[in-house]
């Protein structure tokens, strides 16, 4: 990246030198600028973290009680030092947030991650033009293009319906943070909803919050044969179901609600049923984010960065990889 730009990859992220502070760094730094809670984004060991107000609580979740935080408004403006910051919805999950960086006139947009379709917990995508896109590329293939919520909720539904009539119970796989608040909001008033313990504790700390994650029960030992073939289970890994008694006299058919269930590989990987639900842009969603930018310079980086970049440089715009 040239290095007059306002932001540049050192080994420890992405750094605006004039403002001296990060975006999402990958290791210890003063000041961090944080996209969103994914842990793969909001690091432990920052001296001081400044995020969405919505994401601040869940650092604290997930890092430390302890961590220095500041906490904006979508909108609002951050000087630091000469750099003006400010942060804008991504759409992503509850408080992710694009950033964006201006000085002397210039504008660079860093997208985290980010999708355009609705979701009940975040705030949908704000478009911003720029000078500089930063963007992500995780599904930047055109083979991605995702379903309508609608059809994956009938999906699930139909499913459902099919195994509790064979008595066996189903579950859907998810993350345990942004992708299981996502389905929550769109099934509980479909289905009784029963979480595992790390997604309910992702809850409490979103409700605690003062955000109105639908209720939902907590998979215990408790749990009743009845309830898990009326209703829907969400589970964060693999074995959250392998001691539960009730789910040993039952069965449970896991599926994988995720964007990678959309190809053969992806779907062989997972085995069981895929729904075909993704919290990142697909192939259109990309590129007429790319457009509504009218960036002159597009920076592509987490995913199919190479193939995004190529396809760009052929339609005429000027684009490079960043891999961070
Ligand atoms: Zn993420």
């Amino acid at each position: 990246m040239a290095s007059s730009g306002l932001l540049t990859l050192t080994e420890r992220g992405l750094y605006c030198e004039r403002g001296d502070f990060f975006i999402d760094p990958v290791r210890s730094v003063e000041r961090a600028v944080i996209t969103h809670a994914h842990s793969d984004h909001a690091r432990p060991g920052m001296k001081h973290y400044l995020a969405h107000r919505d994401t601040v609580p869940l650092l604290h979740h997930r890092i430390a009680r302890s961590i220095s935080t500041q906490s904006v408004e979508y909108g609002e403006v951050i000087m630091m030092r000469a750099v003006a910051v400010s942060l804008f919805p991504a759409g992503h999950m509850i408080g992710s947030s694009q950033i964006r960086v201006e000085a002397d006139g210039e504008v660079w947009v860093v997208s985290g991650d980010y999708k355009r379709q609705p979701d009940p917990y975040a705030a949908p995508f704000h478009p911003l033009r720029c000078h500089t896109f930063i963007t992500e590329s995780t599904f930047g293939l055109p083979i991605y293009h995702w379903p309508s919520d609608e059809i994956v909720v009938d999906d699930i539904l139909r499913w459902h319906a099919a195994n509790a009539s064979c008595g066996v119970a189903s579950a859907v796989q998810v993350y345990s943070l942004g992708k299981a608040q996502r389905l929550i909001g769109l099934l509980a008033r479909h289905l009784p909803l029963t979480v595992s313990p790390a997604i309910h504790a992702a809850n409490e700390c979103l409700r605690a919050a003062g955000i109105a994650v639908a209720e939902t029960s907590v998979l215990s030992n408790a749990t009743s044969q009845g309830m898990l073939l009326r209703g829907l289970i969400l589970a964060s890994g693999p074995n959250d179901l392998r001691d539960i008694p009730a789910a040993r006299a039952t069965g449970v058919d896991m599926a994988f609600a995720s964007g990678w269930t959309a190809t053969e590989p992806g779907r062989r990987r997972n085995a069981g049923a895929g729904f075909v639900m993704s919290d990142h842009v697909d192939w259109d969603d990309l590129h007429r984010t790319i457009d509504e930018t009218q960036a002159e310079h597009v920076i592509v980086t987490h995913g199919f960065s190479a193939e995004v970049v190529q396809y760009l440089r052929e339609q005429g715009r000027s684009a490079q990889v960043l891999a961070i």
